[in-house]
């Protein structure tokens, strides 16, 4: 069997790259684009890299990427991580002693500041999640919870577009389609179908139809 050979397969678009293990170029290009959403034929580059053949069949750890010189951006606040950064930052004249590359399972941070207040806000989310849906189905049991979406920061409260933080779906009995009910609101979102449904469902009298 050929042994499998690291090449560095890069995109047009942004620059993005991936290492790609393979016993040839052309395959490689394929199944890099492939990682990269892009075809064979789109493909910018695609280079041998023997300094990462000892990595087959990857992943390459990322702190070796960053030492050959590659970056990420910084799971939590987006940072450029690189192996200059705190060269780099003090150049800019901002605080540096915090900055140091962390990796954790496949994110990129940092600092490990960053890593903590990540931990934090994700801890959050859940419990903000967990009480949404117990708030929710104790006040209607009758209905079946569908998804929720919990943006990101419940601490941090509403985001710079006032969008609401606690969204949860669900369908109310004789729904045909899902309903939306956004936490602190005092309105829920229903589909003009589910109209009677509803109206059923919350036990009030519908509006009179305007006679033609
Ligand atoms: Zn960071």
């Amino acid at each position: 069997m050929k042994p499998l050979l690291a090449y560095e397969v890069r995109e047009p678009g942004e620059g993005h790259c991936v290492i790609a293990f393979a016993t040839n170029n052309a395959t490689a290009r394929r199944e890099g684009g492939n990682e990269l959403d892009c075809s064979f034929n789109e493909v910018e580059s695609c280079n041998r890299r023997p300094q990462f053949d000892q990595y087959a069949p990857g992943p390459v750890p990322k702190t070796v990427l960053i030492k050959h010189g590659w970056w990420f951006e910084c799971h939590h606040c987006s940072r450029r991580v690189n192996g200059d950064m705190p060269q780099e930052v003090e150049g800019e004249g901002e605080e540096h002693e915090h900055l140091e590359v962390v990796t954790e399972g496949d994110a990129v941070y940092c600092s490990h500041s960053c890593v903590m207040v990540e931990f934090v806000e994700r801890r959050a989310q859940k419990s903000a999640q967990a009480a949404l849906i117990e708030f929710f189905s104790v006040k209607y049991p009758d209905c079946k919870i569908g998804s929720i979406w919990v943006s990101r920061a419940p601490l941090q409260g509403r985001d710079r577009l006032g969008h609401a933080q606690a969204l949860l779906y669900f369908r109310f009995p004789g729904a045909q389609h899902d309903a939306t009910f956004t936490f602190g609101e005092d309105c829920m979102r229903i589909s003009p179908d589910d109209r009677p449904a509803f109206y059923a469902w919350r036990d009030i009298k519908m509006p009179p139809t305007e006679a033609t």
